[in-house]
C-alpha cells in the first residue's frame, strides 16, 4: 500500500455494514416511510422569520426548554420527562450510550428496525435476539422469559414495528416491565401516530419505560432531524449528561416548536394516510399471488408471487421505488411500500400488477 498505513477500526466493528436503503432517482419514491406532504403553507416562512431573529452567533439553548415544554404540553407530560435529539436515531444512540455499552446487553425482537441492533453494536452493547411469532407479534411470555434469562439492560419493542407494521398490545409492554429482571423497556413509536394506541400514556417516573417518537414521518420534517423520548425524569437526567452539549441546533428547536401549532392539520393528514393505507391494503389483497400483512403504520409489508427482488427491480424499471426486504432473514420474498399520495399509491399498485403479469406469462 502506498501512502500512510491504514489504521483499522475497533475489532468488534469489523463485521459492521453501513445502512442499506438505496436512494434511486425515480419518480415515485415509496421506500423510506416519510410523509408524502411538504410542511403546511406558512410553516417555512414562520420558521425562517424566527430563525432570522435568533442569535446565531450564540450556542443554542442546551436544555431545549421551549421545545421540551411545547412537546410535553402536547402529550400531557412534564418537560422533565422529555428528551430531544437529532432524529429518533440519536435518541436511540443516546439511550444505548447511557444504558448499554461493553458488558451490557440489549434485547430486540426480530424481524425489526435494523438500527436497534446496529447502534447497539456500535456502542459495544451485546445484542440478544427474541423471535417474533408467525404473525410478527411478540409473545409476551416468551419476551419476559428472554429478559429474565439474558438480563439485558434495555429491551427494544418497535410498535408499530418496522418493517412489518405490527402493533403490539399494552400486555406485551406490561409483561416486559413485570419481568423479574429490571431493564429499560424502550418502545420505538416512530410510527405511533398511525396506530390505534400509544404507550405514551404509560410513561411515569415509577416505571422503567421510555417511548421514542420522531418528527420525520407525520410532521414532514425528515430533513430537519428531530426526535424525542418520553421517559422518567431520572432517565432524562442521565441522557442529558451523555449527549454532546449543544447537539440540537436552534433551527431544529424552533422548527419543532412551531410544527406543534399545526397539530390539527397534521391529525387530518394522519387520517388521510390511514384511509389510504386501508385502501391500498384492500387492493393488494385482491391481487392474485400477493399476501399483505396488517399494519398500524404508514407503510405495508407484502409478499408478491415469484422472486421478490425481481418484482422490486421490475417496479424500479417502471419508476416506482419500494424497499426490498426479500433477502432479509425472516422476511423471505417481502417488500415494503410507504403510503404516499393517492396518485403515487395508484402508480405503485399498477407497477406491481404489471410485474406480476410478467411472472404469469
Ligand atoms: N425508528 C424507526 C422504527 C424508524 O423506522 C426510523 C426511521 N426509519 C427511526 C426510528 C429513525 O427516524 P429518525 O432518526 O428520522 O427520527
Amino acid at each position: 500500500m502506498s501512502g500512510p498505513e491504514r489504521i483499522t477500526p475497533r475489532d468488534d466493528l469489523k463485521a459492521l455494514e453501513g445502512y442499506h436503503s438505496p436512494q434511486l432517482d425515480v419518480s415515485v419514491r415509496l421506500n423510506t416511510n416519510e410523509s408524502p406532504f411538504a410542511p403546511p403553507a406558512g410553516f417555512v416562512d414562520a420558521w425562517l422569520a424566527e430563525l432570522g431573529a435568533a442569535q446565531l452567533h450564540r450556542y443554542p439553548d442546551r436544555a431545549a426548554r421551549a421545545l421540551r415544554s411545547a412537546i410535553g404540553e402536547s402529550i400531557g407530560q412534564a418537560p422533565v420527562r422529555v428528551f430531544c435529539a437529532n432524529g429518533s436515531n440519536e435518541v436511540l444512540q443516546t439511550l444505548l450510550l447511557t444504558y448499554g455499552g461493553v458488558g451490557r446487553r440489549a434485547a430486540i425482537f426480530e424481524p425489526t428496525y435494523a438500527l436497534h441492533a446496529h447502534i447497539a453494536t456500535i456502542t459495544g452493547t451485546e445484542v440478544v435476539v427474541g423471535e417474533r411469532r408467525a404473525d410478527f407479534s411478540i409473545d409476551p411470555d416468551g419476551a419476559r422469559a428472554l429478559v429474565d434469562e439474558q438480563q439485558p439492560a434495555i429491551a427494544f419493542v418497535c410498535s408499530p414495528n418496522n418493517p412489518t407494521g405490527t402493533v403490539e398490545p399494552a400486555a406485551t409492554i406490561e409483561a416486559l416491565l413485570d419481568a423479574d429482571h429490571r431493564c429499560l423497556v424502550v418502545v420505538d413509536e416512530a410510527y405511533g401516530e398511525f396506530a390505534p394506541w400509544s404507550a405514551l400514556e404509560l410513561v411515569r417516573d415509577e416505571r422503567a419505560l421510555v417511548v421514542v417518537r420522531t418528527y420525520s414521518k407525520v410532521w414532514s420534517m425528515a430533513a430537519l432531524r428531530l426526535g424525542f423520548a418520553v421517559a422518567p425524569s431520572w432517565v432524562v437526567e442521565e441522557l442529558e449528561k451523555v449527549v454532546l452539549p449543544y447537539h440540537l441546533a436552534s433551527a431544529t428547536q424552533i422548527a419543532g416548536r412551531l410544527a406543534l401549532e399545526l397539530a390539527d392539520e397534521m391529525d387530518g393528514r394522519v387520517q388521510r394516510l390511514v384511509a389510504e393505507r386501508e385502501r391500498v391494503a384492500t387492493e393488494l389483497a385482491q391481487v392474485d399471488g400477493v399476501t399483505v400483512f396488517p399494519s398500524g403504520a404508514n407503510f405495508l409489508l407484502f409478499s408478491p408471487a415469484g422472486d421478490g427482488h425481481e418484482r422490486w427491480q421490475q417496479m424500479v424499471d417502471q419508476g416506482v421505488l419500494v424497499r426490498d426486504f426479500s433477502r432479509w432473514p425472516r422476511l423471505d420474498g417481502c417488500l415494503r411500500v410507504t403510503i404516499g399520495t393517492p396518485a403515487e399509491n395508484d402508480a405503485f399498485v399498477a407497477a406491481l400488477r404489471n410485474s406480476l403479469q410478467e411472472v404469469a406469462v
